[in-house]
């Protein structure tokens, strides 16, 4: 299996009420199923994930997550081959709201989180590590 990590960031598309839980519940059942891990993050308008496992397991995914309209333009910022996971325990943390601190998130870029300003693919993982504990 060749283990791959991949970032990508979007735009939030008329998200509901308990939309959040429901994209979490059935993350957490599939990434479960197919030993994908990673993080997930919400804040603004914005969402930034990273998603780590096998890369046959990991492309299906995010075929099937750019497709949902819950969100929109999708940017791909990263798909690497990986020596190990970042996220080994979590089928998908979640980082959102009040929960995010916008104090890591200035060390890493300027102004408010805006994922589709950030370049390096190794300071975006440092920062998703540093806001998931
Ligand atoms: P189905 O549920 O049959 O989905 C078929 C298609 O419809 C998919 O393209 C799906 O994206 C889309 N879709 C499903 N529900 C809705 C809805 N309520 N509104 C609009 N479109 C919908 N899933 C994971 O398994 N792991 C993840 O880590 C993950 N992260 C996500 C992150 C974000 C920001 C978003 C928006 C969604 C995420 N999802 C994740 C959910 C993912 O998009 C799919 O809904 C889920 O994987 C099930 O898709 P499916 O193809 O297996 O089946």
């Amino acid at each position: 299996m060749f283990l791959v990590r991949m970032l990508y960031c979007s735009v939030l598309n008329g998200i509901g009420d308990g939309d959040v839980e429901k994209i979490l519940d059935i993350s957490h059942a599939n990434n479960a199923l197919d030993n994908i891990t990673g993080v997930l993050v919400y804040n603004g308008g914005h969402f930034l994930q990273c998603l780590e496992g096998g890369r046959r397991a990991v492309s299906k995914r995010f075929v099937s997550i750019a497709a949902d309209k819950r969100h929109k333009d999708v940017e791909i910022l990263d798909f690497s081959p990986i020596a190990e996971r970042r996220f080994p325990t979590w089928t998908m943390q979640y980082v959102g709201g009040t929960n995010l601190d916008q104090g890591i998130v200035s060390t890493y870029t300027t102004g408010e989180f805006d994922p589709r300003r950030m370049i390096f693919p190794d300071a975006i993982v440092d920062m998703l590590w540093r806001l998931a504990q």
